[in-house]
């Protein structure tokens, strides 16, 4: 099959976040199972300043109309392993920035035009290169418009600009909205600015758009698939969710098992697996004295990486000062983002500066470190479409203690629930029900037989793409094979 991919990030060119790991992995894998894969990226300032970019080639500009202007791109193909091409889309106006979406706190005010230009300049150059895709599968509402400008290309000139149509949904808190002027950006016929097509309450959706007019919609974790059909964690397009749900399809994230492996890492002092585990208490030390916490190995230590926004559950951290001032534990936290929560944080930090500490740093190496030296990884989201760390730190032999929500369901199994095949601490997401979850993992820290055991058997799971890229494969089968549902102009 010949499968294009368009996304916003990924490894190894670009990360902000879970997407960039998923989509890095997601088309190594598919690429070596021996599909052609070409992958469609913006050419970000940290792209082109690369090591990578210096092998790519130019393969042709484009003239691209964005509400009244036409603007030109340059779009280049860099080579990335066998059957495996990455497609570079220019502007600098656009791309050559500092940050992806915007600085720190806030969204450039123009990525409506950003990623309209973006998404359009994909689809001029699937139909100049003829790529005839057999898939073209989208990521997020970055690029949920490419779905949409397809169809209407096919419908204006006849010429098919994919055979099937996916988008896979990461996170459905975000969603491309934009105030009802940014419409005419998109120079869609004035017909697709209504409540069965891209308008939202006033505004324009990117994502809805995608959702109609993609012939399949995955999300990915079983369990977030069905919770995002509520209300409650719908985010306003649970509808238009349920009236897709024939096409609606989960296929739970994969982790790099290559990158993310104990025994190979190299960014971690010493390496280790579930058979010689001499080298996590090594990790440990060693993230004890990055941060200059004392403490020992019978010291339990809790780690957090993480987005710092609302989803994470921050908030229920920052009430539990009473467990962390009556027990003798250390609370490691790397995050980035909103200030309130930074400040919230800090605020603990100064109260208890001897058993907390923090990194406000996109740090790759200190993240990897935290996930093999702690003993106990923390995620009390209040909602999570599949997580990633808690299946790193499963593979790290680090216990996770996560809510019971979303993929996080999928892929931590309570130690109580099922002592036989149990690896982690699930609770309630909220702060009584992770205040009862920290109890329990001191609990479980004071035995060391159980402890012991259960790292074991979380390193033992098998988290790794090859499930995943199979599932994906035959999905684009199954999609290529039906009846189309989508939207048509
Ligand atoms: P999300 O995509 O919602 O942020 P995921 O758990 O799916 O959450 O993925 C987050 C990824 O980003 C993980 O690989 C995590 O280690 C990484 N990450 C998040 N914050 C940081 C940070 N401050 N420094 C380094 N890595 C981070």
């Amino acid at each position: 099959m010949k499968i294009v991919h368009v996304s916003s990030e990924q490894v190894p060119l670009i990360k902000t976040g879970g997407l960039a790991d998923v989509m890095g992995a997601l088309v190594r894998h598919t690429a070596s199972r021996g599909h052609d894969v070409i992958c469609f990226l913006p050419l970000y300032r940290v792209i082109q300043e690369s090591e990578a970019f210096k092998k790519a080639q130019k393969l042709h500009s484009l003239a691209i109309t964005v509400g009244d202007e036409s603007l030109v791109g340059e779009v280049y193909r860099l080579k990335l392993a066998k059957h495996l091409d990455i497609y570079l889309v220019g502007r600098d106006e656009f791309f050559d920035r500092t940050f992806p979406y915007g600085p720190k706190h806030r969204d450039y005010s123009d990525n409506d035009a950003r990623f309209i230009f973006f998404c359009k300049a994909v689809v001029d150059t699937l139909v100049l290169e003829n790529i005839h895709a057999d898939i073209l599968h989208c990521h997020d509402w970055q690029t949920a418009l490419v779905p949409v400008f397809s169809r209407v290309e096919e419908a204006q000139t006849g010429i098919q600009v994919s055979a099937r149509s996916l988008l896979t949904i990461h996170n459905l808190a975000f969603q491309g909205i934009f105030p009802e002027k940014s419409f005419q950006l998109t120079n869609l016929p004035a017909s697709f600015y209504g409540i069965d097509s891209l308008e939202f309450y006033g505004q324009v959706n990117f994502l809805k758009g995608g959702i109609f007019f993609s012939d399949a919609i995955t999300t990915v974790s079983p369990n977030y698939a069905k919770e995002i059909l509520l209300p409650e964690n719908g985010c306003g397009l649970e509808g238009v969710l349920v009236r897709r749900q024939d096409d609606l399809y989960a296929i739970l994230n994969g982790i790099d098992a290559d990158s993310w492996n104990p025994l190979k890492d190299t960014l971690i002092v010493a390496q280790y697996s579930a058979r010689n585990m001499k080298g996590k208490a090594e990790n440990k030390i060693e993230l004890l004295k990055m941060t200059g916490l004392a403490g020992d190995k019978d010291t339990p230590v809790f780690g957090i990486v993480t987005r710092l926004t609302d989803q994470k559950g921050i908030d229920f951290i920052l009430k539990q000062k009473s467990f962390l001032s009556k027990n003798e534990v250390r609370l490691i936290v790397l995050g980035k983002g909103d200030l309130k929560l930074e400040q919230g944080l800090k605020k603990l930090q100064k109260q208890l500066p001897e058993k907390v500490y923090l990194s406000f740093e996109y740090d790759e190496v200190f993240s990897r470190v935290i996930e093999a030296g702690s003993d106990f990884f923390l995620m009390p989201s209040r909602f999570e479409p599949c997580g990633l760390n808690q299946m790193y730190s499963q593979r790290y032999g680090t216990i996770p203690l996560v809510t019971c929500v979303g993929g996080l369901v999928d892929t931590v199994i309570d130690i109580d629930e099922n002592s036989e095949e149990g690896t982690g601490i699930v609770f309630e997401p909220n702060e009584a029900g992770l205040k009862k979850g920290l109890h329990r993992s001191l609990k479980l820290f004071e035995d060391k037989a159980r402890l012991k055991a259960i790292r074991k058997r979380g390193m033992a799971r098998d988290f790794s793409w090859k499930i995943a890229a199979i599932e994906y494969e035959d999905l684009y089968k199954q999609v290529l094979s039906g009846e189309s549902q989508a939207h048509n102009p």
